[in-house]
């Protein structure tokens, strides 16, 4: 019988943190490696992140100062947070393994400087990494690692299907296209941009479908897990998404709202701190309904700056508003009263609220939710305006296929693994729990697990190279 050898060792499908990662370091082990990307350049979601890596025990950490920190305890803030509805030993390989996986992405190139180490929003200490020139750069210094590296790379690539034979994953199509590996590392990212796809496994966006937005590639369909679920792949993170507030008036990426706004529910009563990080508005503007009022009067517009995001100023500038209310997009009533009656809310109890907040704002304390009282203005300039703002801006999302600690794909109905398939990244639904508690859990997720397909997706050929 001849044997065949196949075109590569290791296929790995998309060009993000995760499959940047699963490439080299299945490289590292002999393995000749092809990188299938279907944009017209590698970085995905990633490079328009922030690059922020969450990860705790680490030299970065050290050479900033930060010595009582280590994986152990960010294992168990990492439990205790998803109130350890997420797996154990993923999770510790997560926390074991950030650290190393700085230390490795430093050898390929990228910079994390020390006094870039920060503060999320609940760590007890700095853990967000900030990598030199944010998600580009760090997409950017892998792939020309990638390349000096001898990886190949297919750009403009779109892979259409898994091949398999004699019970093994074995390749890839794209097109008429055909290529041959002892393994597959798939790496495809979220698919916010796939409505279809969102309708069926996060439920919880279908009101919004007709508003939502995803700042991710368009690339991103949801293509690898399409093509693993169709092999029977297990998945995990049903109704699982990072989403932002948005009006649908403007679609830039704003993750804090701007501080002068009151936010109040359908009983016209507010329910946040309206600067809230998003981990912590979003989910509670679900748990209220789904949809939240912004109210302000027409001094706050006048005086409007932005929201600060360096991802655009979004609706939150004097032009941008007036523009809004000249179009009717934003409602506007000459007393708070009417303008609940426009909005469909309580007037009754929205007066209330609005009388309650411009006492608050007039002592300088925000005696219900202790906002900053320096973000806090009075809303009693006529004209008041109202706009309904929806979790409608979707840059992640979190239902994917359920791997084991080393990337294996695991099929649904026996949980064991289809053999020659990984998976690592968005793509993968059991890495990130129920609670996204700090922005630097995807990518740092993504590097992590992608380095570990890689090379066991490598080692499990024996190569001897
Ligand atoms: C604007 C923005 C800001 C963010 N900020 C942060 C942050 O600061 N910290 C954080 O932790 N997370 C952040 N996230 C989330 C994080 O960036 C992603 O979850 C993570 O980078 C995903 O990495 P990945 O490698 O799995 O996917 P990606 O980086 O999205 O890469 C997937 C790649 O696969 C390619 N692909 C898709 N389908 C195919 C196919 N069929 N064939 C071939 N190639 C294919 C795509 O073109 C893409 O290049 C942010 C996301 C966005 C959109």
């Amino acid at each position: 019988m001849t044997v065949v050898s196949p075109d590569y060792d290791v296929v790995v499908v998309g060009g993000g943190a995760a499959g940047l990662s699963a490439a080299l370091s299945a490289r590292e082990q002999g393995a000749r490696v092809l990188l299938v990307e279907a944009g017209a350049k590698t970085g995905g979601s990633t490079a328009l992140s922030g690059g922020a890596f969450l990860a705790a025990g680490t030299s970065v950490q050290r050479a900033a100062g930060i010595e009582d920190d280590s994986a152990q305890e960010f294992y168990e803030f990492f439990m205790a947070v998803n109130r350890w509805d997420v797996e154990p030993s993923i999770v510790r390989r997560y926390a074991t393994e950030g650290g190393p996986a700085i230390d490795w992405l430093m050898e390929h190139g990228v910079t994390f400087a020390p006094e870039e180490v920060v503060r999320g929003e609940i760590e007890r200490v700095p853990r967000l990494h900030r990598a030199g020139g944010l998600g580009a750069g760090l997409a950017a210094a892998l792939t020309r690692s990638c390349v000096q590296h001898d990886i190949d790379i297919a750009y403009g690539t779109r892979v259409e299907e898994l091949l398999v034979s004699d019970g093994l994953v074995s390749g890839v199509r794209a097109g008429d296209q055909v290529v041959t590996a002892g393994a597959v590392v798939l790496a495809s990212g979220g698919f916010a941009n796939n409505h279809e796809l969102v309708a069926k496994h996060i439920p919880f966006a279908r009101t919004v479908l007709e508003q939502l937005r995803s700042p991710a590639p368009l690339t991103n369909q949801g293509d690898g897990l399409v093509m693993a679920q169709r092999l029977g792949a297990a998945t995990a993170g049903e109704n699982r998404a990072q989403v932002l507030l948005s009006s649908g008036i403007t679609h830039d990426l704003e993750p804090v709202l701007p501080g002068w706004l009151i936010c109040v529910d359908h009983t016209g009563r507010r329910f946040v701190d309206e600067t809230a990080h998003y981990q912590v508005m979003n989910p509670l503007t679900l748990r209220h309904g789904g949809v939240c009022w912004a109210i302000f009067d027409d001094a706050a517009l006048h005086a409007a700056r932005g929201s600060g995001s360096r991802y655009g100023s979004g609706l939150w500038t004097k032009d941008t508003l007036s523009a809004a209310v000249a179009a009717g997009k934003i409602a506007s009533a000459d007393d708070v009263g009417s303008l609940a009656q426009t909005l469909g809310l309580p007037a009754a109890v929205l007066e209330t609220t609005v009388e309650r907040y411009n006492d608050d704002a007039d002592q300088g304390i925000d005696s219900l939710f202790f906002k900053n009282p320096e973000a806090m203005t009075p809303c009693r300039t006529a004209s008041f305006y109202g706009v309904p703002m929806r979790p409608a801006m979707m840059p992640v999302t979190g239902f994917g296929l359920r791997i084991d600690a080393d990337g294996r794909v695991l099929r649904a109905s026996d949980d064991r693994p289809i053999l020659g398939l990984y998976a690592a990244g968005e793509i993968a639904g059991n890495v990130i729990g129920p609670s996204v508690f700090s922005g630097g859990a995807m990518v740092a997720g993504a590097v992590i697990f992608g380095r570990r397909a890689g090379r066991v997706a490598a080692e499990s050929l024996a190569l001897t190279r």
